[in-house]
């Protein structure tokens, strides 16, 4: 099936006229009922979802993992010896860790595709001769789209018009050169590449403009034909859970050798039973292994991926959120990251008058005043003609929806659109007396826009520029005043711009010039050769955000400078960046300034200077690679097709979800669902949280295997009765490594997280601290179950009551420890340490309540041959867990003291 048509002739060899025909489409677009009812008939525009492996295989898969490995060895050898009850347990150990892996990690995939659900792509069209934004799933055969620079083409569409439309058909057709696109019909049978009247779904718009009307959605598109491309699955997984998933084979080397050892001494040395000195190796093994970790380590990233989309930050590669808590510089644009993006027009310059505008917002509540009267456009003709060309020289639409307006399009031009409706005059009216013959659009390299009109009774052409003023002004030699023209006074422009642009205002300039009659398009030359007389000077205020306010300050406390690099004036940058508490002390530089100096000097300028006006995408990759030259960790903003290549380089990419293009959002690492700063920050903290619960869990982990494991090492290096039997071990293992642990991954951020300065990012997360932590803990545990175990022998009570002692003095331990756990540093001897987690309480009970079975329920005390306890020996227990939790509250305090400040641990 080709797409809509039911007929053999291939859309690219019709005429565009023809294409509209035969899909009962108009230049107005579908109507609602049409598009309901293509719909219905074509179904959404998305292509089937790639395969997944189903449940079973994902089940099996938990058990690919040579800890596991090891466990199963061992299961074999005690069922070769015929002892059930340890290949039961050990077997138990294993399926329960399977299953708890394979739950979490069902529910993290859950939400990472929910999350990648958030980034579902929209696409502008016309319906009901409306411009309109929409799903793109919701495209039908017909629809009319509009294409612009850092689009992904949302279907595959038979291109009505173009300006200037490149396309990176890469994905397509290997070709990594963008293809001109122009609207005529070509051979039917011409190669995909050479289709030039077509664009097809997938592919991306790297420059111009264009429209196309739908032909092919969903799987009846060209890449909904070539399925392989569609089985991207991105893994759970980021470079620190590869190097931690390394340590875990490692440390299981040297458990087996371990075992392998304690077995040789104890047969050998102390010639023990074969049977029982076997069992003990494999006791060893199954309580050093620390089976849980992995599952853990893909459990604590998960839940931040999450906990970040629910702040607005969209993680789209996973390393980013580990990235992200040693991020120590935010490079951020200004407009509508920083500020609000609601434009409004306040200043209206000419040659020889200033006016005022009233009101705020996108609302046409207001006027134009000019020493304090409100004016009518008749007397003050340069004001209308001002107001007539930047209604023409914009792409923007005003719509009066659900009681409220709204804005389609750019915000800047909204703004322009609203200050011409507060003077009277109706875009839409402006423009049926002035219809447009061409447009290059705006771009944030250039910084202007042209557009090119005729009068609808004819004569008369002229071409409209506005753009960024140094950008008019350089190609203006002459002025507009009532009387006519006169030529440009520059300096006395500069003057007054800048005094608008010191109260925080942003500054557009307007221009015209008469063109030849027989004109129909326009090319940069019309521009650059100069002649254009100016006509007015727009300042258009874009208040900054509060919270972006609160999350600058949040950051500098967190120890990340703040850079501002903007599109914009650097008067205006100047006085946005101290509203916002952005240091400008440095001065603020002009992109200009950077293009001459060499990496070496632009490296030392970045060090000093904070705020970067009229840079271009190209100035922000050079920043970025400075910065990084310089040891700094970037977080980089983006939103234009340009800024992808800094995106990518910046060690984490940050996209605009609402007004970023398809490209940057393709680019970048993380997507800000509501494009504010304040996201980056929250980001920032989450980033910290997570990589601080990955240490936690390892930091709680291994010295609970670690204490099992020495428990049983000393009995065996002692020549002793084994305090605990290789089946107790195994049930402690089981009920502690699956369930304490597991809390761990839920813990909130530390209160001083953001207190702290950035984590550096070559620092292992295996560090000289936490092989103290875990050897101390280890000996504690040991220490605690040890000293119960001779406690009760001492007294001469039965094996089974000093194990059973032994075994509760163990878990008590590790229960006590948890609540250390919670934070690596900070004291947890306070309210918020003992009962702030829900998950750690929930966890404590449930292993309370197992304890109680393990030691009072007859069935388990006949397969684990335990006994049960009596209150004195509870109260030595109880006892035990208070000063193990009282000591590791105390080696925190050591260490706080030593390193007062800045704990770098
Ligand atoms: P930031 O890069 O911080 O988001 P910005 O949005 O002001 O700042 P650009 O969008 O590159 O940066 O705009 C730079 C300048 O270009 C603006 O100061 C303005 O003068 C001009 N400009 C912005 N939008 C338009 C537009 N739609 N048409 C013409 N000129 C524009």
């Amino acid at each position: 099936m080709r797409g809509a048509s039911s007929s053999a002739t291939p859309w690219h060899s019709r005429e565009p006229d023809e294409v509209l025909a035969e899909l009962a489409a108009s230049e107005q677009g579908l109507s609602g009922e049409q598009v309901a009812e293509r719909l219905a008939r074509h179904g959404e525009n998305r292509l089937p979802a790639p395969p997944r492996s189903g449940p079973l295989r994902r089940f099996l898969r938990q058990f690919h993992n040579v800890l596991i490995y090891v466990l199963l060895a061992a299961a074999l050898g005690t069922a070769l010896l015929q002892h059930w009850v340890d290949t039961g347990v050990i077997l138990g150990v294993v399926v329960i860790n399977a299953i708890v892996g394979f739950l979490q990690e069902g529910k993290a995939e859950q939400a990472l595709e929910a999350i990648r659900g958030m980034l579902s792509p929209k696409a502008l069209v016309l319906r009901d001769g409306q411009r309109r934004t929409v799903p793109a799933e919701q495209l039908v055969p017909g629809d009319l789209v509009f294409l612009q620079a850092g689009d992904r083409v949302p279907a595959d569409l038979r291109l009505l018009r173009c300006h200037n439309l490149r396309l990176d058909e890469a994905m397509l057709t290997g070709e990594s050169v963008a293809v001109d696109k122009q609207i005529d019909a070509v051979d039917a049978d011409a190669d995909l590449g050479d289709r030039r009247g077509m664009a097809f779904s997938g592919t991306l718009v790297a420059f111009g403009q264009g429209r196309g009307v739908v032909v092919g959605t969903g799987a009846a598109t060209e890449i909904g034909r070539i399925s392989t491309l569609l089985g991207e699955v991105e893994t759970l997984t980021t470079p620190l859970l590869r190097e931690i998933a390394t340590f875990g084979r490692w440390l299981s080397g040297a458990i087996v050798v371990l075992a392998g050892m304690t077995f040789a001494f104890g047969y050998w040395g102390r010639h023990y039973d074969l049977l029982e000195t076997f069992l003990a190796a494999v006791s060893l093994a199954v309580a050093a292994i620390p089976e849980g970790l992995p599952a853990i380590m893909t459990i604590t990233l998960a839940i931040g991926v999450q906990r970040m989309a629910v702040r607005n930050a969209i993680i789209r590669r996973l390393p980013a959120v580990e990235t992200l808590g040693s991020v120590t510089t935010i490079c951020t644009d200004k407009t509508g990251t920083l500020t609000r993006n609601e434009m409004t027009v306040k200043t209206l310059l000419t040659a020889e008058e200033s006016y005022e505008v009233s009101g705020v917002g996108y609302a046409p509540h207001g006027g134009i005043h000019h020493a304090g009267e409100e004016v009518a456009l008749e007397q003050h003709p340069v004001l209308a003609e001002a107001l007539r060309a930047i209604l023409l020289c914009n792409d923007a639409e005003l719509q009066r929806r659900d009681g409220g307006w709204h804005l389609e399009g750019d915000p800047t031009e909204g703004a322009l659109v609203v200050a011409g409706l507060k003077a009277g005059l109706d875009a839409r009216e402006v423009a049926r007396h002035y219809p447009r013959d061409d447009v290059i659009p705006f771009e944030s390299l250039y910084k202007f826009m042209v557009t090119l009109h005729h009068h609808h009774e004819g004569g008369q052409r002229l071409l409209f520029l506005k753009g960024a003023p140094e950008r008019v002004l350089a190609v203006c030699d002459r002025e507009r005043t009532r009387d006519g023209d006169r030529p440009l006074d520059r300096p006395r422009w500069e003057q007054r711009m800048d005094a608008i642009a010191a109260r925080g205002q942003r500054l557009l300039a307007v221009a015209l010039k008469p063109m030849d009659e027989e004109r129909r398009t326009l090319a940069f030359p019309d521009v650059e050769a100069g002649g254009l007389t100016l006509v007015a000077v727009c300042g258009i205020i874009d208040p900054p955000r509060e919270e972006a306010i609160a999350a600058v300050r949040q950051c500098q406390q967190a120890g990340i400078v703040v850079k501002m690099i903007t599109g914009d004036h650097a008067v205006t940058a100047r006085a946005i960046a101290d509203e916002l508490g952005i240091r400008t002390a440095g001065g603020v530089v002009p992109g200009h300034v950077l293009e001459p100096l060499s990496d070496g000097e632009l490296e030392a300028l970045v060090r000093e200077v904070d705020v970067f006006a009229r840079a271009t995408p190209e100035h922000k990759l050079r920043l970025v690679r400075a910065l990084q030259a310089g040891g700094q960790v970037v977080a980089m903003t983006g939103d234009g097709v340009n800024d992808a290549p800094a995106l990518k380089r910046a060690d984490v990419g940050v996209a605009m979800g609402i007004k970023g293009s398809e490209a940057a959002r393709e680019a970048a690492a993380m997507v800000l669902a509501d494009d504010n700063f304040a996201s980056i920050a929250h980001a920032v903290e989450e980033g910290r949280t997570v990589y601080d619960n990955l240490r936690k869990a390892i930091l709680y982990i291994l010295p609970t295997s670690g204490g099992e494991a020495l428990t049983i090492m000393a009995a065996v290096l002692l020549g002793m009765t084994l305090p605990l039997l290789p089946a107790q071990v195994l049930w402690v293992n089981m009920v502690t490594a699956v369930t304490l642990s597991l809390a761990l991954a839920f813990e909130p951020a530390e209160p001083g997280v953001m207190r702290r300065r950035p984590r550096d990012p070559g620092a292992p997360i295996l560090s000289g601290f936490l092989v103290w932590r875990a050897g101390f803990v280890s000996l504690l545990l040991l220490a605690g179950t040890f000293g119960h175990f001779l406690w009760m022998e001492r007294q001469g009570v039965e094996i089974e009551l000093a194990r059973t002692v032994a075994i509760n003095a163990l878990v008590m331990g590790e229960i006590a420890y948890l609540f250390n756990s919670r934070y690596i540093l900070e004291p947890a001897w306070n309210r918020a340490g003992l009962l702030g987690s829900r998950a750690v309480l929930f966890a404590v009970g449930g292993l309370v309540v197992l304890q109680a079975l393990f030691t009072y329920s007859a069935p388990l005390q006949l397969l684990f041959g335990t006994a049960p306890l009596g209150v004195k020996e509870w109260a030595s227990i109880l006892a035990f867990g208070v000063i193990l939790f009282a000591l590791v509250e105390l080696e925190k305090a050591l260490f706080r003291r030593r390193g007062r400040g800045a704990p770098r641990v």
